[in-house]
């Protein structure tokens, strides 16, 4: 269901980091199944579709650079209250905000290089999986 689901990015910071695999055990061992992923790498075009929400914003251009300035992970998770507790589990936008122990306090470096997306709302969940995913990459 998709009220169950979802959708990540681990983003160019954390794979030129090296922190995927630790990322991605803060994110099972929170009880999140993994129902879909794969590395791949969003060209600017993607990176203005993805993120078209923010197009008005001043940090638009450097997010779209950073976003597709190299690999990420993508991932559908699965949980009960997923897109909430995902959240949680991340922290705030600012890792300078973000609580002990989130992935972003963690892991990211900046309010831009933030390690992780996580999305906003069971809607956005689903638009933002099937950008990424095709129905036969999703179990
Ligand atoms: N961002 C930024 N500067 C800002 C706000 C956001 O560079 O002042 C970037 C950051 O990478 C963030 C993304 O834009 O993760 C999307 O912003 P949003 O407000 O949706 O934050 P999120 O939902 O990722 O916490
Ligand atoms: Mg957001």
């Amino acid at each position: 269901m998709a009220t169950n689901r979802t959708f990540t990015m681990l983003k160019p910071d954390s794979v030129e980091k090296g922190y995927i695999g630790a990322i991605l055990e803060k994110i099972t061992a929170a009880g999140f199944k993994i129902a879909a992923m794969k590395m791949t790498q969003m060209t600017v075009a993607d990176a203005k579709a993805f993120y078209a929400v923010h197009s008005e914003r001043p940090f638009f251009g450097e997010l779209v650079e950073f976003m597709s300035s190299g690999p990420i992970v993508a991932a559908i998770l699965e949980k009960n209250n997923a897109v909430e507790d995902f959240r949680v589990l991340i922290g705030a936008t600012n890792p300078a905000d973000a609580a002990e122990g989130t992935i972003r306090k963690l892991y990211a470096s900046s309010m831009g290089e933030n390690a992780v997306h996580g999305s906003d709302s069971d809607e956005n969940a689903a638009i933002e999986g099937a950008f990424h995913f095709s129905g036969r990459e999703v179990f």
